[in-house]
């Protein structure tokens, strides 16, 4: 009598390498996999090592790969002796913090551990809401640019939300169609209310984009873009919007020692760059990366603007008819 599938499937939020892994009971039975990763869970039976597959992996057999509940220990317990098991995965409450700018203060012990999230396939609905489709870019990557661009090119299916500002209204635009024009008191009253995704200042003027905002796009049925600092992903991160995070970053060229001007990257669209602008631009593609990468769905790597559109544009169109994993706590 045939066991039944499994139908659980672990999304996996860092790398793991049997070989290093001294705790695992044999190297050679272990699944080694990397952040990303979707993992069909077969046994959850042993309480420390599950059996899993890689989904999309010829190789049929399954491995060994540690529980959460093991990995999760592994990481919370102290580096004792100088020599933890476990590599740490941990990001912490501070990088939860809202744009409100509010720090939570009181939970410094409060860390979230990056093991697994359950994940399940999923297809939107003609009759469904579209999937809000969310931008971040490390250092370089002009992600406003090519979301304006990819827009303006299908202004029926794409739209922006309308961000709001205290800024003066200039004469050729139009309320609610570049931005909301509002006043600081009102501005401030939505921010104290958790109104918006994110705000900032700008030459002393104030500017948002509002949740409703997002929600007025997608009632009209059209796929909202938005770009976002990445501490924006987590409150963003709900059944309702079902974010695709795409995270665009410059393609750069290999760093160089001694070189102190290089040419640019991207076709001599950046102008002159210098070898401490590309080293800044790296820091800031690796910081992105080691700290929200478990929460992209995509990387695209911009060479040049129409590339980059082009890749945006097929990206869209695939996910109005294609499946994709999504946390199972939002089909539920
Ligand atoms: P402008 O006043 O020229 O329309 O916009 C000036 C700048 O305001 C933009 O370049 C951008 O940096 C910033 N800005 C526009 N919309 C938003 C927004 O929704 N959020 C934030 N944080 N900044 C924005």
């Amino acid at each position: 009598d045939k066991l039944k599938e499994s139908k659980v499937f672990m999304r996996a939020l860092f790398d793991y390498t049997p070989l290093e892994d001294k705790a695992t009971p044999c190297q050679e039975a272990g699944l080694p996999f990397k952040r990303g990763d979707i993992l069909q869970v077969v046994s959850q039976h042993d309480q420390t090592w599950w059996q899993a597959k890689r989904v999309g992996d010829c190789n049929l057999r399954a491995g060994l790969v540690p529980s959460k509940q093991f990995q999760e220990r592994g990481i919370a317990e102290p580096l004792k002796r100088g020599a933890g098991l476990r590599r740490s995965f941990r990001l912490s409450r501070k990088d939860r913090r809202g744009s409100s700018g509010e720090a939570n203060v009181s939970d410094q012990n409060d860390t979230e551990f990056l093991t697994y999230e359950e994940v399940t396939r999923y297809q939107q609905k003609p009759n469904e809401r579209p999937r809000l489709v969310v931008l971040i870019g490390s250092l370089g990557a002009r992600i406003n640019e090519l979301k304006q661009k990819v827009i303006a090119e299908n202004p029926h299916r794409y739209a922006v939300a309308v961000p709001h500002t205290t800024r003066p209204k200039k004469s050729h635009e139009k309320e609610g169609v570049e931005y909301h024009f509002v006043t600081k008191q009102a501005f401030d009253a939505d921010a104290q209310n958790n109104k918006f995704i994110e705000y900032g200042e700008y030459k002393e003027n104030l500017y948002g984009t509002s949740i409703e905002a997002i929600r007025s796009v997608q009632a009209k049925n059209k796929m909202c873009l938005v770009d976002v600092q990445p501490e924006a992903l987590k409150a963003l991160r709900t059944a309702e919007f079902k974010p695709y995070v795409i995270f665009v970053k410059p393609r750069l060229p290999e760093s160089r020692r001694r070189r102190s001007a290089a040419t640019s990257p991207g076709g001599g669209e950046h102008g002159r760059i210098t070898e401490e602008d590309l080293q800044e631009m790296r820091l800031s593609a690796q910081q992105i990366d080691q700290q929200y990468g478990h929460q992209v769905d995509r990387v695209l790597i911009k060479e040049d603007n129409a590339s980059a559109c082009a890749e945006l544009r097929s990206i869209l169109e695939r996910l109005e008819r294609e499946t994709f994993w999504v946390p199972v706590s939002w089909v539920k």
